[in-house]
């Protein structure tokens, strides 16, 4: 725009001209150009609109606004928006007004897009190059310049110039928009909230109330029974009834008509009012979404949507990626059971609810799993675990929470009368069809129940963990429930387990011997042998409390096997020395009992000492005897055909029924310390240890008292017609050496 050529013919003809604009937002009509004149003076007004007012560019009139000074301009200003065009003159009221209103325009009111034609009267007005770039002014015409042609030349290009920036500015916000909302729907979990958000930024992008609903085809992991349909995963509320159905199902046939369409042409349809928008990922779970627009889209609208919908797939992507990895962090790839970290979510969500009343937690630990993968290899193995999971997922899948916790152990955790040893047992008692073999496995369970537990989670865990343990030193295939013993000072029981094995393997543990003899005439009948444990700096840990954690760490076994052979070897030393008379008592627990190789370890101390079986007398809790009757029976008579004794001891503290003990193939009672020492006074008619004493001879067995410390407790047995004792009236437990001592100064 450098012409000055000044013909009359385009000259500007002042007219008067009727008032065709209007300055109200409401009645305007939508597609016009907007053009603002601004001009002390009036006959310029006039002359433009009446230059321009027939004008039609791009198929949309103008519009005129008018402002006589650069104070109206602002007022103005301040009110109206889509202004295209600025037609100012630069000298109004002081030099600089016009200037000053483009800087108030651009940088105060930030109106970017509107474009500016500066007019002057004079030349000598005309801007500085500087201003016309700062200001971004399109045009600089002296008044003289605009003649017609010359204004309708500067206005078409002003508008395409206008129209461009708005498109950009647009497509700038709509760009920002979708950043935006792409950063929103990242933080969203899952494929169905993922869909529900994008629903929500294409209403807001789009800026209309847009109904709609998303619409996906293959199955998606939070739907399994969703098969190969399409199934509706998100909706507005309009569609809201037909959230998580079938397409088919909505009842919609135009929308479903355009949804399919798009799925299988693999793109976005547009038709006036609706619209399928088609998200195509890599994970190959496309969806369409369909939106009742209500209007026809322009080609804007279409284009950001083209750019929204590549981004989201980007965005599904990362969804999908990001389930794929809370899938690696909760549950187990092998069986696809929760994994650890899953269940103690649930489990400290149960803990927290009035369910925790009636739930319990059970660990399920396949007996010998190392040795069958070890035997049949890893892949046979991590198929054995996965029929495992199989099984316990149609029992107990419906109404529990099933868990992988371990390599070979599973977590079940529900309602009490679910979780139950029963139940879980029985799924063990039919093999495990892998590879066309059948596998026959057991079980051994450790449980917990939950109501009054006032622990956490994982402290839940751990405890039934505790549980499991001592279920497998008991017995494999057998149950334990936890109880509120088993866990106290955990801690201090680890630190006292290693120290046990280190003291063991540093050969820190010896036997001492507690004689028992007959109380009528004092001839010594053999000796109880109590294990010690004298610890680095000197101290003596109480068998009371190692044992037990002996028991628990499974060390019993490894110990138990050293004592019997030790005691063995004394009593051979002691025969070897001319006491061919003598018994040696030997305590044996639970877990060792119940080892499957007890009696060949027996078998092995007997014959590797050469002690006679029959100066050879076991000890047994009552306790035990009550545990496992069948399995206590079969071994009970294993022990007395070698010609071994079997005594039980801490009698009456177990409260063994009769009939129970009839059955036992035993032949001593040992009456526990706590009823000998009940025997205070020749007064104890009716006491515990006389009715234990008749209920022995009743059975024909031989009954010694323990824990005897008095004349008059050994004369109250005797009385009772209980002759055989053990206790410190007659001798503390012995090293070996003091009791070789004591014996010889009998
Ligand atoms: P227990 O088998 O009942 O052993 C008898 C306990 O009573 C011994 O305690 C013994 O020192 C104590 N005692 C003996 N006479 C008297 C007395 O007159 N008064 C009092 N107050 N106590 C007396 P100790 O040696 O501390 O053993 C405690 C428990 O540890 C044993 O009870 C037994 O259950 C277990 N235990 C000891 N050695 C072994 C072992 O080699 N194997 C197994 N499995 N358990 C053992
Ligand atoms: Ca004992
Ligand atoms: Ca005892």
């Amino acid at each position: 725009m450098n012409s000055t050529i000044h013909s009359s013919e385009d000259d500007l003809v002042f007219l008067d001209e009727p008032d065709n604009e209007d300055t109200s937002v409401a009645s305007r009509p939508v597609q016009t150009w907007r053009i603002m004149i601004i001009d002390d003076d009036p006959d310029v007004h006039s002359a433009t609109t009446f230059a321009l007012g027939s004008l039609e560019i791009q198929h949309r009139a103008l519009s005129f606004l008018h402002a006589y000074s650069a104070a109206e301009a602002r007022e103005i200003l301040q009110k109206e928006s889509d202004i295209a065009i600025i037609l100012l003159d630069v000298v109004m009221e002081q030099e600089d007004a016009g200037l000053q209103l483009v800087s108030h325009i651009r940088k105060t009111l930030g109106l970017t897009d509107v474009r500016i034609i500066l007019r002057t009267g004079q030349p000598g007005y005309a801007p500085e190059i500087d201003a016309i770039r700062d200001y971004d002014i399109n045009d600089y015409k002296t008044k003289s310049e605009l003649t017609r042609t010359k204004l309708y030349t500067a206005v078409t290009s002003a508008i395409r110039s206008y129209e461009q920036i708005c498109a950009i500015s647009a497509s700038r916000r709509g760009l920002e928009m979708i950043i935006h909302a792409s950063t929103e729907l990242m933080a969203l979990q899952g494929m169905q909230n993922f869909a529900a958000g994008v629903l929500v930024q294409i209403t807001g992008l789009l800026g209309l109330d847009t109904e709609g609903f998303v619409c996906a085809r293959h199955i998606l992991a939070e739907m399994p029974e969703a098969g190969e349909d399409l199934y509706v995963i998100a909706t507005t509320t309009s569609y809201a009834n037909g959230l998580n159905r079938t397409l088919g199902q909505l009842g919609q046939v135009t929308a479903s008509d355009i949804v399919v369409r798009s799925l299988n042409a693999r793109q976005s349809v547009f038709e006036p009012e609706i619209t399928a928008l088609y998200f195509n990922n890599v994970a190959q779970k496309d969806f369409t979404l369909f939106l009742n627009t209500g209007l026809h889209l322009n080609e804007m609208d279409k284009r950001l949507l083209g750019v929204f919908c590549g981004n989201v797939s980007v965005g599904l992507d990362n969804v999908m990626l990001t389930s794929r990895l809370h899938n690696y962090a909760f549950y187990d790839p092998l069986t696809g059971l929760a994994n650890r970290l899953k269940l103690l979510q649930t489990l400290n969500e149960t803990l927290l609810t009035s369910l925790k009343n009636r739930s319990a937690l059970s660990l399920i630990d396949i007996d010998h799993f190392a040795e069958t993968n070890d035997a049949l290899g890893h892949q046979f193995g991590d198929q054995l675990l996965y029929s495992v999971a199989q099984r316990l997922v149609t029992s107990f899948g419906e109404h529990c929470q099933l868990a992988r916790v371990g390599s070979d152990t599973f977590a079940l955790l529900g309602e009490e009368n679910m979780v139950c040893p029963d139940k879980i047992l029985t799924l063990f008692n039919s093999p495990f069809d892998v590879d066309q073999q059948e596998v026959q496995l057991s079980a051994t369970i450790g449980l917990i129940k939950l109501d009054d537990y006032d622990g956490d989670g994982s402290e839940a865990l751990k405890d039934t963990n505790i549980a499991l343990k001592r279920a497998k030193m008991n017995r494999r295939g057998g149950y334990e429930y936890f109880t509120r013993d088993m866990g106290v000072e955990i801690r201090e029981r680890v630190l006292l387990m290693h120290a046990l094995r280190a003291a063991f393997e540093h050969e820190k543990l010896f036997l001492v011997f507690q004689p028992q003899i007959d109380m009528r005439d004092g001839r010594v009948l053999g000796a109880e042998a109590l294990l010690r444990w004298k610890t680095e700096d000197g101290r003596f840990i109480p068998p009371d409390q190692f044992i037990p954690i002996a028991e628990y760490s499974g060390l019993i076994v490894d110990i138990g096997e050293w004592v019997l052979r030790t005691a063995c070897f004394e009593l051979v030393h002691l025969r070897s020395l001319g006491y061919t008379n003598f018994q040696m008592a030997i305590n044996v627990s639970q877990a060792q009992f119940s080892h499957p190789l007890f009696m060949q370890s027996l078998n092995k101390a007997l014959a590797d000492t050469q002690a006679p079986p029959n100066f050879v007398e076991l000890e047994i809790t009552e306790s035990m005897a009550m545990k496992d009757p069948e399995l206590l029976i079969k071994t009970l008579h294993q022990i007395k055909q070698l010609g071994i004794s079997v005594s039980i001891d801490d009698f009456g503290t177990g409260f063994s029924s009769l009939s129970h003990l009839q059955k036992l193939d035993v032949d001593k009672l040992k009456i526990d310390r706590a009823f000998v020492n009940e025997i205070q006074k020749n007064s104890n008619e009716g006491s515990i240890a006389k009715m234990i004493v008749q209920l022995g001879k009743n059975l024909g067995l031989s009954i010694i008292a323990e824990g005897v410390e008095s004349e008059m407790q050994a004369n109250t047995l005797l009385s009772y017609d209980c002759h055989m004792a053990q206790g410190y009236l007659y001798s503390r437990p012995l090293t070996r050496d003091d009791l070789h001592t004591w014996l010889a100064n009998r």
